[in-house]
């Protein structure tokens, strides 16, 4: 960071482990004149508590517009800004996204700091294997409303991630297992780096029965992620083929990509099953 060159800041900021705060941003903050917080009041602590002096102004999703303006005239004035919101990575489901845009239309430097966010450590120990994955964030919460946005995406191959509160657990896993059926995986990360982190994967059928047998589990905060849709030709006819092809003795690699050519199931998959078969 140089102060010759006045930037905003992005930096995320620990989600329930303060460990997790990086090096960086403990220097970004440090450094900088101006901290835009979501909740000036809650970030208060956090800030003392690393040594930033800097003044805080508050920029949450009522003000942002506002808060934008008054971000770029402290750059225009020749000093930098941190961004931070009250936990995890700003503009990832939370304000942010609109000042950055005013600020990169004013000519200003925007620099990232990786760090913590909720969705991106969820992804990583789900076990889900897909190539891509949806970042959704918040459904709406009226029951038509989520229907319709899961089936907007009901037919992607990708892992989909979702943020949901506790009060909303129920009724969320209930729409997802209605809307994508009971055989898609779900991964149900809740508490992440906290005490009572939890990461539990299950078939959608049996997730509601799983949260109902102990009400601690639909405690806290949740990241939901679901498998991605099975992909065209995936009508249990590659497995079928791919099983005939290994009883025959062919290679994995040869038997999944062979499978994936006769019946049009999905390649990645026909490898990942085909090594489980093995191993089995
Ligand atoms: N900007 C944040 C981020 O980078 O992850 C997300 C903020 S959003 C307002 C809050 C939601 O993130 C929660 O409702 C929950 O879905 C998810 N979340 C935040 N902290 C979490 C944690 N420790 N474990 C699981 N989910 C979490």
């Amino acid at each position: 960071m140089t102060e010759e060159s006045p930037a905003l800041y992005v930096v995320p900021t620990p989600i329930g482990n303060l460990g997790d705060m990086t090096q960086r941003a403990i220097d970004v903050l440090r450094q900088v004149s101006w901290v835009a917080a979501e909740d000036t009041r809650h970030s208060a602590p956090l800030l003392k508590h690393y040594g930033c002096t800097a003044r805080l102004l508050a920029a949450h999703q009522h003000n942002e517009e506002a808060a934008a303006q008054q971000v770029i005239a402290r750059l225009a004035a020749g000093e930098s800004v941190a961004l931070i919101s009250d936990a995890g990575t700003p503009a990832i489901s939370d304000p942010g996204a609109r000042l950055v845009a005013r600020v990169r239309t004013a000519g200003f430097r925007v620099v990232p700091l990786p760090g913590p966010c909720a969705a991106v450590a969820a992804l990583s120990a789900s076990g889900l294997t897909e190539s891509h994955f949806l970042f959704y964030g918040f459904l709406p919460t009226k029951t038509r409303q989520r229907e319709e946005a899961l089936r907007a995406v009901a037919t992607l191959p990708y892992a989909l991630v979702f943020y949901e509160a506790p009060h909303r657990i129920l009724e969320t896993v209930e729409a997802l297992a209605a809307v994508y059926g009971p055989e898609r995986t779900l991964v149900m990360a809740r508490e992440l780096t906290k005490l009572f982190e939890t990461i539990h994967s299950c078939p959608l059928g049996d997730a509601l029965d799983w949260l109902m047998a102990d009400t601690n589990r639909q405690r806290g905060e949740f990241v939901l992620l679901v498998s991605g849709a099975p992909e065209a030709g995936d009508d249990g006819e590659g497995e079928r083929v791919l099983k005939l092809l290994l009883d025959e003795g062919l290679p994995v690699k040869q038997a999944a990509k062979l499978a994936h050519s006769i019946t049009g199931a999905g390649k990645n998959a026909m490898y990942e099953l085909a090594l489980k078969v093995k191993k089995d």
